[in-house]
């Protein structure tokens, strides 16, 4: 095969993957959206049966020699850096496919599909014996993935690298460790300021569905595209893309104006899904890297954005609009209550400033059970003492503590560091933007969001998955990963914007 010829078919081949893909992501959406109670043991075979054909593919002697040929190109002989990144996510995805045995994976997927059930109804019964033996299973399960990917490394380090290309548990663990006085510093600085701020402007009367509007249309103000995404409302906030142009996000309205920021951080999601350019649509690469990129976008949104003085210029008058007994509160009072740092038990509606410190405790015990220091039994009783330790608080039950996240169920283990990973990409990449754009805080103020979308669209959106993260990264900012920029916007913020 000519190299041109390598190029055409592996793109087809990757196509359908992504195809394969959009398919079991449609069904995933469904899980939470329209599946019935009875319909999932069929749901589970036939998420089984795609989850065997995409692999059957990946395994073909056709697909084998291309991967071969590509395997002979260099870096010369691809186009641009699309093909490149053709090679690299179907040359991944064939050693992932070869690797972990076709049995695994569908074992996996389906164990899964009824663990997150088991999370429902554990949280229902606020239980986590009953839950338990599903963390257990789950993590077994990891195991017998990671050691078939790479039998030779520390699992979690490969676990932690199929959510995160290129980084390795040792790096993260030094970096968090940095990440953790600087926070612990800035929140010394500030704990008695904060303490003092009168937070009883926000209990208003509310309905979900004012809550949802208020979200929905601050949502729009970044300049979201309503018409690539749908929205609903389920138990946990989520976005599932679903194809080039098509991400669904999903609400919960936990702590009231919690919704407005959960919007805009699977909105965060939603966008780096839908923006990918023509080109990558075209090679099969949309929808953006996964893990901390993908979490890195969200948390822009989120965070850096939406929880800026300058935003809040111009979403306090939606909130305004839809609750008009606020009229007599000004806007500082009110958005000082939204920022005010308290430490707690929850991960989801956890204060900008602490939530770092959330998924790093639960990086801390995923690592610990697979270096073999604990036991999934004692995880309750782990998770408490570490929070008692980091914020002096203890969970007053399963439900605020060990069973809050959905994510052991769905098989994100090893996945956890990236929210925290995603905070420090997104101080990165904002150092990079405030030097083309020094005005952008003035720019939100206004309304005007085009510059600042079309610099993470230029520089990291458009090229969806093609590039691998910490080359991106290097390419956009000039460093490797540090903690040092998101360290430095966390003290703007707190030491010296909102005092
Ligand atoms: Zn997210």
């Amino acid at each position: 095969m000519t190299d041109q010829k390598t190029m055409a078919r592996a793109i087809e081949i990757l196509k359908e993957q992504r195809y394969y893909d959009s398919i079991q992501g449609l069904m995933g959406w469904d899980l939470w959206e329209g599946l019935s109670e009875k319909g999932q043991p069929y749901r589970q075979e036939v998420s089984g049966y795609f989850t065997r054909q995409a692999l059957d593919q990946l395994k073909s002697p056709e697909t084998k020699k291309v991967v071969d040929a590509l395997r002979e190109m260099g870096p010369g002989d691809f186009a641009d850096v699309y093909e490149q990144g053709v090679a690299h996510a179907l040359i991944d995805r064939y050693q992932n496919a070869v690797q972990v045995p076709e049995e695994l994976q569908v074992e996996l997927r389906n164990y899964t599909g009824r663990a997150q059930m088991a999370w429902r109804d554990a949280l229902d019964h606020n239980s986590f014996e009953e839950y338990q033996p599903w963390i257990e299973g789950l993590f077994q399960l990891k195991r017998r993935v990671a050691e078939a990917i790479d039998p030779n490394r520390p699992t979690f380090d490969v676990l932690c690298d199929t959510t995160d290309e290129g980084i390795d548990t040792a790096q993260v663990g030094a970096i968090f460790a940095n990440l953790k006085t600087g926070i612990m510093e800035i929140l010394d600085a500030i704990r008695e300021q904060h303490q003092a701020i009168d937070t009883s402007v926000l209990d208003v009367e509310y309905t979900h569905q004012q809550i949802r509007d208020t979200a929905y249309e601050i949502n729009l103000l970044t300049d979201f595209d309503g018409a690539c995404a749908h929205d609903s409302h389920v138990l946990h906030g989520m976005c599932t893309g679903v194809g080039p142009r098509d991400s669904r996000i999903a609400i919960s309205y936990k702590g009231t104006w919690g919704g407005i920021f959960t919007m805009l951080h699977e909105g965060g999601h939603g966008r780096y899904n839908y923006s990918s350019s023509q080109r990558a649509i075209d090679c099969g690469l949309w929808g953006g890297l996964r893990g901390s990129m993908h979490e890195g976008q969200a948390r822009f949104y989120e965070n850096i954005i939406g929880k800026s003085p300058e935003f809040w210029q111009i979403a306090y008058p939606v909130v305004l609009r839809h609750f008009p007994q606020l009229k007599q509160v000004p806007l500082e009072k009110f958005y000082m209550a939204l920022m005010k740092v308290t430490p707690s038990v929850h991960r989801i509606t956890a204060d900008e400033l602490t939530y770092s410190l959330h998924p790093i405790l639960r990086f801390e015990m995923e690592k610990d059970w697979f270096d073999g220091k604990t036991k999934t039994k004692d995880f309750q009783e782990i998770w408490n003492a570490k929070y008692q330790e980091a914020f002096g608080l203890m969970p007053k039950d399963a439900r605020e503590g060990v069973l809050q996240d959905i994510h052991w169920a769905s098989g994100h283990v090893g996945y956890f560091q990236s929210y925290t990973l995603g905070n420090l990409y997104g101080g990165m990449l904002l150092e990079a933007m405030e030097q083309d754009i020094p005005q952008w805080e003035q720019q939100m103020a206004k309304g005007e969001f085009s510059a600042i979308n079309g610099w993470l669209h230029e520089h990291v959106h458009q090229y969806g998955m093609a590039i691998p993260p910490q080359q991106l990264l290097r390419q956009v900012t000039g460093k490797d990963l540090t903690e040092e920029p998101f360290l430095h916007y966390l003290r703007r913020r707190y030491l010296t914007k909102l005092r």
